[in-house]
């Protein structure tokens, strides 16, 4: 991912729009390239904290960001398992029907 896919897909972060494979290269990409995670805090503190700044709500935004960015690890650790799971289920019953069909056909049912 380059700079500029990091940079366009910011908004979408912050709205929690990304896809699985769109949230885990931006968070590899936010990991390892300051310059990103500088804009990301930056557009995340335009879009919150001027918000935050019209309740009169004084929060460490720097903070939450940080909690943002954990709980897309996390989440994308939960969706990762659980399509990995469906993803076994389907296999399962997938070799379950094939069992069946031979069995059937073996059997001369
Ligand atoms: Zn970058």
């Amino acid at each position: 991912m380059t700079c500029k896919d990091a940079d366009r897909m910011i908004p979408l972060f912050l709205d929690d729009e990304l896809d699985n494979q769109g949230l885990s290269d931006f968070l590899n990409h936010i990991d390892s390239c300051p310059d990103c995670k500088e804009e990301l805090t930056i557009q995340f503190l335009v879009k919150v904290g001027m918000q935050r700044l019209e309740d009169g709500n004084n929060f460490n935004l720097k903070n939450e960001l940080d909690g943002i960015l954990a709980k897309a690890r996390k989440r994308l650790k939960i969706r990762r398992y659980v399509a990995f799971t469906s993803f076994m289920m389907e296999l399962m019953v997938l070799a379950l029907l094939v069992v069946t069909v031979v069995l059937t056909f073996s059997l001369g049912i």
